[in-house]
């Protein structure tokens, strides 16, 4: 069955709590983000009596009723060729099989089509990119119409970004942070003084070192603390306790300063490419 991954709505200035509580969403439709078109069906029902009787309706006013016409708008959408009825998700149109605009609605992981969590088989995203990158490369469409090349470009270009970006668990966990609507700034969280000293020590180590052997070291120091911070990053994300994610992203900044040093060096002294 077809499922809808419903967008996020978080982004349009409305609390996820609130929408929870407003179309009835349990908590693991919630994190999972999808409905199948059945259970919008219901989900509209509940829309529809919440929303009349919410206190909160009316404190949003104009907001909660645009995001009642988007929830239930985008579970379908229509061909633009041949106005057939197409399910959210669908890239081609299954009557005439032409290639759909690009939602520009869509986070990097409905682009990639793969669950958003911060733990991401990155082997499997290499092998759904490769199969997504051959499904909208321009020679396909060379002999197609010339809006179907467009789309096939828009395509292109943002499952490239979706992936450069998903496939780094910094950046990943960077971006699951603005998706949750908490992005993280430089500077934001202030660090305790002991972990930057600890910072300041790792970073004083490596610039005074002069043989391969001691940045090896440091790198491989530096890489067991990053991976154990991931560990932590991902329980935080998957308890969806994001306060939590923050903070340790937060440090996970910092370590990624020194590994990008260690390459560095690796670069200079020919030992990486
Ligand atoms: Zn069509």
């Amino acid at each position: 069955m077809a499922l809808w991954r419903f967008p996020s709505i978080v982004k349009r200035g409305v609390s996820s709590s609130l929408i929870r509580h407003l179309v009835g969403l349990s908590s693991s439709e919630y994190i999972s983000g999808l409905l199948s078109p059945l259970s919008i069906h219901r989900k509209q029902s509940t829309w529809e009596s919440n929303s009349k009787s919410c206190s909160f309706a009316t404190k949003y006013g104009l907001s909660v009723n645009l995001l009642l016409v988007n929830f239930c708008s985008q579970a379908y959408k229509t061909c633009w060729s041949c106005k057939e009825k197409l399910t959210y998700s669908s890239k081609f149109c299954g009557n005439c099989s032409k290639l759909q605009p690009l939602d520009s609605s869509l986070n990097f992981f409905d682009v990639l089509g793969i669950e958003k969590i911060f733990n991401v088989d990155t082997k499997a995203l290499t092998r759904t990119y490769r199969k997504l990158q051959a499904d909208f490369h321009p020679d396909r469409y060379s002999v197609k119409s010339e809006q179907e090349q467009q789309y096939a470009l828009e395509h292109s270009s943002a499952v490239n970004k979706a992936y450069r970006c998903l496939l780094h668990p910094v950046e990943r966990a960077l971006y699951l942070l603005v998706l949750a609507g908490q992005p993280l700034h430089e500077g934001q969280i202030d660090m305790e003084p002991s972990f930057l000293m600890e910072i300041m020590e790792v970073n004083e180590e490596l610039a005074e070192a002069t043989d391969q052997e001691t940045v090896r070291t440091i790198g491989q120091r530096n890489q067991e603390i990053i991976d154990r911070l991931l560990r932590e990053a991902d329980a935080a994300f998957s308890a969806m306790n994001i306060e939590e994610a923050r903070a340790v992203v937060a440090k996970i900044k910092y370590y990624n300063n020194i590994y990008e040093k260690v390459r560095e060096y690796e670069r200079e002294h020919g030992i990486v490419d």
